[in-house]
């Protein structure tokens, strides 16, 4: 962009300030044309521009609903440079988290209590995820083809280092028929292709499938996706409800990880405020969703079952991921928030919420009340 745009006409921001009239999401309410006066004049050191961070949310409007985020980072710096935009955006969207507030990590598994005793009989496959940036290369929205490649073969070479249950394989994507990748989505172990217009409209989706791809052990528990929304996303899963177990590995293996990385030179995004730095502002702090698949069919149908997730601090999505509807009465439930909580409070919320939900639904079977179960907000 950088190179071109000098030979653009240079127009006014009352000109070039996006038409927001029909806008419901959170980058919409807060980016006013003075704002966006100052912002214009504005790049991160890698060129990113504010026009860049917000194409997503100018293209997709959003519903009252279903409040989206409306802008990603291009680099670790775009969190400071417009932060004017930034900061009340992710106020808004983690709880009222203030720009002078610290994030806590905490990823020492033995501080979890419980989480071994989930009722397989309900708990279908538990899962754990985060994402991490490797500090000095440019987000998804904004790398370009070498620097997505630089990050893969890093990827690749690092995480070769792995041993034991955690030893692995690499696939990128353009080695893999449609059919193979097809499979590893429906078994759930693969990111969807970029169909979605949220992420298309971010710029995630140029050149793919170029130097994106699945790293995994043999068994499919611990994983690791590669140039998708994020640099990349760590995760560790199996069938059942253990979740300490899937915690437990994925701890270990995160770690080991990060020291692999730094044994290349290598960081990853980080700070004092904003803990983990991430593409999307709302998996900012953590990263961190942890979830069950959870068979849930009377309670789902029950009307305190909204406000009961509210309570406990935990999201639903439907089994095929973020935007898909549950089938069945089978929910994927996971912690609502990531930010100005650790990962074991996190961790803590999801264990003790799904005991209380599967408790509420053998309840709900015997045909007998939940009154007394309702939880105070979390
Ligand atoms: P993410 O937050 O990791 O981006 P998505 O909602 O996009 O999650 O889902 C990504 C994939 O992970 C989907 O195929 C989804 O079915 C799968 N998945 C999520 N949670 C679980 C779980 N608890 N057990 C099995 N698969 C899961
Ligand atoms: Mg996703």
């Amino acid at each position: 962009m950088g190179q071109h745009k000098s030979k653009r006409k240079t127009l006014s921001a009352e000109e070039e300030y996006p038409d927001f009239s029909m806008h419901c999401n959170h980058m919409a309410k807060v980016l006013t044309l003075d704002m966006y006066k100052r912002l214009l004049k504005r790049s991160t050191p890698s060129g990113f521009t504010i026009d860049q961070a917000i194409q997503t949310g100018v293209d997709n409007p959003g519903h009252p609903f279903i409040m989206t985020v409306g802008c990603v980072a291009g680099d670790e710096e775009t969190y400071t440079v417009f932060k004017d935009l930034l900061d009340p955006v992710i106020q808004e969207r983690h709880g009222g988290y203030k720009p002078s507030d610290k994030h806590k990590t905490d990823l020492n598994p033995n501080n979890l209590k419980g989480g071994d005793d989930l009722d397989s009989n309900y708990v279908l496959s538990s899962r754990v995820r985060t994402g991490r940036s490797i500090r000095g290369f440019c987000l998804p929205p904004h790398c370009s083809r070498g620097e997505r490649r630089a990050i893969e073969n890093l990827s690749v070479e690092a995480l070769g280092a792995l041993a034991g249950d955690l030893k692995g394989k690499y696939y990128a994507l353009k080695n893999m028929s449609e059919a193979e990748q097809q499979q590893l989505i429906d078994d759930h172990f693969l990111f969807d292709k970029p169909v979605s217009p949220l992420l298309l409209a971010s710029g995630m989706g140029r050149d793919w499938p170029d130097a994106r791809g699945i790293w995994h052990n043999d068994n499919k528990t611990f994983l690791v996706w590669v140039n998708e929304e994020d640099h990349l996303r760590v995760i560790s899963m199996q069938k059942g409800g253990n979740m300490k177990e899937v915690f437990n590995r994925f701890c270990t293996g995160l770690t080991k990880i990060e020291e692999l990385f730094k044994n290349k030179k290598h960081q990853f995004m980080w700070n004092e405020h904003l803990g983990y730095i991430l593409t999307c502002p709302s998996n900012l702090g953590t990263g961190l969703r942890a979830g069950v698949h959870v068979k849930l069919p009377n309670l789902s149908k029950n009307n305190k079952f909204e406000d009961v997730l509210k309570r406990l601090r935990l999201q639903k999505r439907g089994t095929g991921g973020v935007d898909t509807a549950a089938v069945g009465g089978v929910f994927d439930i996971s912690n609502a928030d990531r930010l100005g909580f650790s990962e074991v409070e996190l961790m803590q919320m999801v264990v003790d919420g799904v005991k209380l939900l599967i408790e509420m639904e053998k309840r709900l079977e015997k045909g007998q009340s939940i009154d007394d179960l309702m939880p105070a907000q979390k």
